[in-house]
């Protein structure tokens, strides 16, 4: 059997025995990626889809294989390479396939070009990035750090929401000094994922030193998202000591992050007054001059036109991340390029609905606790009922956390309605939740796909 057949049989047989959510949200973009000597190797698209397949459904996954294949003796399973694993999520909500495809080559091609030495993407430049009033601090802060690295303002710590622009911007920063200093700056980009990954790797291989050094020699460091390091200890603790030694050398450091400074909860106190001593700078959401210039800018790049009232139309509608509006043009361009159609507001406006995630809506409390109930494979009776399980007791503490995020409701009603619970339960849930989503990788990714799932059923 092709290993794609065989995969689609796998499949059919997996999806009998889990729930239809789980199944989408884990499996969907698995493929069979080889096999030899009775090994068969499975790809997911990200680590984290990888440890849920493997410790949830690797059972029965495996026991599917040898019914098709009695010749199997073991399933490996791995992510799929980087670049195509980020293209496959990049363009969320978008339904159009053969759009994927242009995404992903194009994002190959994109990241083929990082300097292997910075980690720095060429594709960012200062000059393309377009200053309104919702990015002006953070861009002058930028800018001012050129002439006097590690002087004027350190650290450069630029917050936002997601796609406003944080790692456009502080990966054009770091472009710029190599440019204005004839490379003669030493500049590192890292994710906090990577800085975290090299951590955990040193530990393991006793080679801490080594990391120490390649961090240490830099002159600038950007860490990208640095939300994500709090919590580890041994990370954040890694990372203290990296950032005072060159803190206390007047190297730059350039950190973006999510939100504030003081709200990163599991940040050590020492590291964030060190944080709140540099220059702290907000990202904005775009208003609309922003997004009609960058709409603009755009089309010139890519010497394409739209009809004025389409890209008033784009602006209006995408509001919230300049992601998102990147992707819609993207979209709209590849039905009029590569599609020829004539694209009227009316079009647009379809093309549009049909991607911007819409706003969660008609959700009802039940809805979420039958989702919840589904994604961890209990009934909603025992999310309502009383049991005080272990196996129900985080699940339900999602629950209330969902009730509360989603719809707002008020902590009496969440805790009567899940399990007849006072609601100081339903507030100390929501609190500890909110905290630990920001401190742990996986929690925050099961709330994303919950979330993601609650809004398309
Ligand atoms: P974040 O890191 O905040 O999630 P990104 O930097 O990845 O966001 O930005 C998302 C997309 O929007 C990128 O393609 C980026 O180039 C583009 N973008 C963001 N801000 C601007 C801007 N001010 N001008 C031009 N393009 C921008
Ligand atoms: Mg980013």
């Amino acid at each position: 059997m092709e290993l794609e057949q065989l995969w689609q049989a796998v499949l059919g047989e997996v999806e009998l025995q889990i729930s239809r959510p789980n199944f989408v949200t884990w499996l969907k973009n698995s493929r069979l990626m080889n096999r030899q000597d009775g090994v068969v190797f499975v790809s997911l698209p990200n680590s984290f889809a990888k440890e849920w397949v493997e410790n949830k459904y690797h059972k029965i996954i495996f026991s599917a294989l040898r019914n098709k294949d009695s010749a199997t003796k073991k399933v490996e399973y791995i992510v799929e390479n980087k670049s195509s694993s980020a293209a496959k999520s990049a363009p969320r909500g978008t339904k159009n396939s053969a759009l994927d495809t242009t995404s992903k080559d194009q994002q190959s091609f994109v990241e083929l070009k990082v300097d292997p030495e910075t980690n720095l993407n060429p594709k960012y430049t200062l000059n393309s990035f377009i200053v309104g009033s919702s990015n002006e601090l953070p861009y002058a802060a930028a800018t001012g750090v050129i002439k006097e690295v590690g002087k004027k303002y350190n650290p450069l710590f630029i917050y936002g929401g997601v796609g406003l622009g944080k790692t456009h911007l502080i990966q054009a920063l770091g472009n710029e000094i190599r440019s204005f200093y004839e490379n003669k700056v030493k500049v590192k980009y890292v994710s906090s994922e990577k800085f975290t990954n090299d951590v955990i790797w040193a530990m393991r291989n006793k080679r801490m030193e080594d990391v120490k050094e390649k961090y240490r020699l830099t002159d600038v460091l950007i860490i990208d998202d640095i939300q994500f390091i709090g919590g580890k200890e041994k990370t954040e603790e890694e990372f203290f000591h990296t950032f005072n030694a060159l803190y206390e050398n007047n190297k730059q450091i350039i950190i973006s992050s999510d939100r504030p400074p003081r709200f990163l909860p599991t940040l050590e106190e020492r590291l964030r007054s060190r944080f709140e001593g540099g220059m702290v700078a907000e990202i904005n959401p775009p208003d609309y001059e922003l997004r009609m210039a960058i709409l603009k800018t755009k089309l010139q790049e890519k010497n394409s036109s739209l009809q004025d009232n389409v890209i008033d139309l784009i602006a209006t509608k995408v509001q919230k991340n300049l992601r998102e509006l990147e992707g819609i043009l993207n979209k709209i361009l590849f039905y009029k390029n590569t599609k020829n159609m004539e694209i009227t507001p009316k079009l647009a406006e379809e093309i549009i609905n049909e991607t911007v995630q819409q706003p969660i809506k008609n959700i009802n409390p039940n809805h979420i606790i039958k989702v919840v109930a589904e994604f961890f494979e209990i009934s909603p009776n025992d999310l309502t009922g009383r049991c005080r399980k272990n196996s129900v007791a985080e699940p339900r503490q999602i629950a209330m956390y969902l009730l509360r995020d989603l719809l707002g409701l008020s902590y009496p009603f969440i805790g009567e309605k899940l399990g007849k619970r006072d609601h100081t339960t339903a507030i100390y849930a929501y609190n500890k939740l909110s905290q630990e989503i920001a401190k742990d990788q996986n929690l925050n990714q099961k709330i994303i796909s919950l979330k993601d799932m609650i809004s398309k059923e």
